[in-house]
């Protein structure tokens, strides 16, 4: 097993090239590619010669990871259901699968096991960063939601367990593979990467040249005081600093920015804040501001919000010409909504306890 390669850490040019194989077998070797990155199943002997399969099968595998917590949350847009899954060290990350409007669900990937960036209100950033994942440990959570737990999704979203900004190499490397025509067969506009705001890595997104990957921001504070309280990585790049980037990053025209607003009473949502919010957005750029209703976790720095208090922010919002809407918390029986990731579960999963969450 160690001396295999992992077909789901590479592009398919990639595996071409360390197949040894000549131009000649490219049909095949792309046939047994695509089983392997959408089904999770690695059959070349179904698409090649006995001799090239034979040489093929002992090098490379597909490397699923194992499923060891299983939950599903109905809700009005169908279920919410969320994984733990095991890596090859023993560690276990978290995925996703959140229902949307017209069927067209999102998984949500996790890019790191743990996260350094801190944020008060997520348990992910409590534990530190334990390590990046790989490529391959990255598309694996993709290839094993569909091909061993069945789930069915239309988008990927970069916000589960990690920063993947602070992880370029794996989100790029993910991003490769995942957009390769060959691979899991994503549209650029169905995969969006959500940060806590490192302006390098957002230079550095845009360098990529992928002009229809959608971007979203976890925003949080109205101001930098709040934000720095909040999300220490507002101390070495504060507002102004991101939003510069932000206003970057478009490369088509008609690119709306994702603003995630997770609203925590008393912490977030004062007289100012929603002017706040309006200020930083006019100088980002065209964007759709999300406010999320906060999740108490296993350590709240605050209760959820009321309704009418979501209401009330929302109407603030679009009073100062906004587009901005609620995302409703899913799966918050199962520690699958924002700042739930890898919580403690009062449910279903029956987690003990988890140093890993996220919000965003
Ligand atoms: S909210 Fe996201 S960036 Fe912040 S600590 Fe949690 S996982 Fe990391």
């Amino acid at each position: 097993m160690s001396d295999t390669v992992d077909i789901l850490g590479l592009t398919f040019p990639s595996f071409a090239a360390a197949s040894g194989l000549g131009r000649g077998k490219a049909p095949g070797l792309r046939k047994a590619y695509s089983r392997a990155l959408r089904e999770g199943l690695w059959t070349p002997s179904l698409f090649l010669s006995r001799a090239d399969a034979e040489s093929l099968l002992p090098r490379f595998r597909a490397g699923l990871l194992e499923p060891v917590r299983c939950a599903a949350e109905e809700g009005e847009l169908g279920a919410t259901r969320k994984a733990s899954l095991r890596l090859s060290d023993g560690a276990t990350v978290e995925c996703v699968l959140i229902p949307s409007p017209g069927g067209k669900s999102t998984l949500c990937l996790s890019s790191q096991v743990g996260c350094r960036m801190g944020c008060a209100f997520c348990e992910t950033g409590r534990a530190g960063l334990a390590r990046n994942l790989s490529v391959a440990e990255i598309v694996s959570q993709a290839v094993t939601a569909r091909a061993s737990l069945g789930w069915d999704f239309k988008n990927v979203v970069f916000m589960g367990m990690g920063e993947p900004l602070d992880n370029f190499g794996g989100l790029s490397g993910a991003l490769a593979v995942l957009l390769g025509q060959e691979g899991p067969g994503l549209a650029q506009e169905r995969v969006t990467v959500c940060t806590a705001g490192l302006p390098d890595g957002i230079a550095r997104l845009k360098a990529l040249g992928y002009r229809r990957l959608g971007l979203s921001v976890s925003l949080n504070a109205p101001d930098d005081e709040t934000r720095s309280r909040l999300m220490p990585i507002n101390r070495a790049f504060g507002l102004s600093a991101l939003a510069g980037a932000l206003a970057e990053y478009p490369a088509r025209r008609n690119f709306a920015l994702g603003v995630n607003y997770c609203l925590v009473p008393g912490v977030n949502d004062g007289p100012g804040a929603a002017a706040g919010v309006a200020a930083f957005v006019a100088l980002a750029g065209r964007a759709l501001v999300n406010v999320i209703p906060y999740n108490p976790g296993s350590a709240p720095i605050s209760r959820a919000p009321s309704e009418p208090e979501v209401d009330r922010f929302v109407a603030a919002l679009r009073a100062r010409g906004l587009d901005a809407r609620v995302r409703a918390p899913r799966g918050r029986g199962l520690m699958a909504a924002c700042g739930q990731l890898g919580g403690a579960s009062p449910g279903a999963l029956d987690q003990a306890s988890s140093s890993f969450s996220t919000l965003r």
